[in-house]
């Protein structure tokens, strides 16, 4: 059996996106600062919102006033810009675009939770989603020598879904894309992954986790997979290192925002936070106030697009949970980092979230997967284990819940085989609220 060095499946070095970025900008190759792309930004900044202004009912009404003010001067002077919120991104899809529908090419309809009451829907042009294809060739030019195979786990059947965007990039790259999409049933999956030798996977990280905890069921033995890119979800620390242990392979996170066309940042082979696409977006964080968050603060991630002329955004607010790393990145590029997105601002305030038994739970290897609710002042976990796990193990899940979870709530387990339904959705694993008077 090949003995592989974890090392040296990704290549060291600079972030591949900064070179992306710089032939954006028109620089030559390693000429990028800070100043440069800010000077860029705000340039951009300013095209966005006058091309808002003139054509975008929405932010007509809602920004109008800022006319006589324009150009904005600074970064900083930006950030007197009222932010868009969520509630407003579902409310006024159509008022917010800036040209026809028939210059959309692809929409993107998703459903919200909380206090949004109907869905969101999203509207790229093809340009746009050829901006995102190119981010995609970029960010798996990291994990993908050409011919490999690389499967790809999410929807490509309709154009310009994530996954036929994937495809596009890896074909690209000289690679070879096996589109699969979704999954019921992780076995047939796992021996597709052995009969073409799979060297790369993309999907959301509870789909790969059940992968690699099925090949260890079905003790396949020697896993060909090499390098994996996690997307579409929260990957806890917890779970990724199982993944790169379960499979001896590397493992790299991307943070993915329908807002930003699938694609918001991913990691380099230092994978210490997520290099972020700078010039097509201009990424804040705010407190919830909706000031910029103290340097290194955790605040809500807020985003502006900056290459759009379809459904461009102003100062939207995204919902995620993140802060800005101060330290350069070891790769040693001049890009700015978010941190892992370990929270949603909406579930802060509960004493149970999802990044949160994450973290906790994988660290078990029996565990296979769970499901999390509240009701009636209580909390639910039915919690999936492998067959052979032991009360004993049973306890210590128990006992490491009750140290970390800070509330009075009783937790109520139920124990359960196989894996979880959720495993195999798309669907932002959610604590599910079985109680309408608990919400
Ligand atoms: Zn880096």
């Amino acid at each position: 059996m090949e003995q592989r060095s974890i090392d040296k499946l990704l290549p060291r070095g600079i972030t591949p996106l900064q070179a992306e970025i710089e032939e954006t900008l028109g620089l030559a190759a390693g000429t990028l600062t800070r100043e440069k792309l800010a000077d860029w930004q705000l340039q951009r900044i300013n095209q966005t919102v006058a091309h808002c202004l003139e054509n975008s009912p929405f932010y007509h009404e809602k920004i109008g006033f800022i006319k006589d003010h324009l150009p904005i001067r600074s970064l900083t002077e930006f950030t007197n810009v009222p932010l868009t919120t969520q509630v407003e991104l579902a409310q006024n899809a159509l008022q917010l675009l800036c040209c026809s529908q028939s210059e959309i090419a692809r929409v993107v309809t998703l459903n919200t939770s909380g206090t949004i009451s109907r869905s969101k829907r999203l509207f790229f042009t093809a340009a746009e989603m050829q901006q995102t294809v190119r981010y995609f060739q970029t960010g798996m030019s990291t994990l993908l020598a050409p011919g490999w195979q690389c499967l790809i786990l999410f929807p490509h059947q309709r154009p310009h879904s994530i996954g036929s965007l994937l495809k596009t990039a890896v074909t690209n790259l000289g690679a070879i894309p096996v589109p699969l999409g979704m999954f019921e049933n992780p076995m047939p999956v796992n021996q597709l992954i052995q009969e073409k030798q799979i060297e790369t996977l993309v999907g959301a990280p509870k789909q790969i986790y059940t992968l690699m905890k099925n090949w260890t069921q079905l003790r396949l033995g020697h896993c060909p997979v090499r390098t994996i890119l996690l997307s579409s979800d929260y990957a806890a620390p917890a779970l990724r290192q199982a993944i790169e242990r379960g499979w001896d392979c590397q493992v790299l996170d991307h943070y993915g925002m329908t807002e930003c066309g699938y694609g918001a940042g991913i990691e380099c082979s230092a994978k210490d936070g997520f290099h972020l696409r700078e010039a097509d977006f201009y990424y804040e964080v705010v407190d919830p106030s909706g000031q910029p968050a103290a340097a290194g603060d955790w605040g809500e991630v807020v985003i502006t697009t900056l290459r759009r002329d379809g459904m461009p955004l102003i100062r939207c607010r995204t919902g995620d949970v993140s802060r800005f790393v101060d330290e350069p990145c070891a790769c040693g590029t001049v890009l700015r980092r978010l941190d892992g997105i370990p929270e949603r601002v909406d579930s802060l305030e509960l004493s149970l979230s999802i990044p949160r038994l994450d973290q906790l739970l994988f660290q078990f290897p029996c565990v296979n997967g769970y499901d999390a609710y509240q009701e009636e002042g209580r909390f639910g976990l039915e919690l999936y284990l492998d067959e052979s796990s032991s009360a004993r193990t049973l306890n210590e899940v128990r006992d490491s819940l009750a140290q970390s979870i800070q509330t009075t709530d009783p937790i109520v387990i139920t124990v359960k085989s196989g894996f979880p339904h959720s495993a195999f959705s798309l669907a932002k694993k959610r604590v599910q609220f079985k109680s309408a008077e608990i919400r």
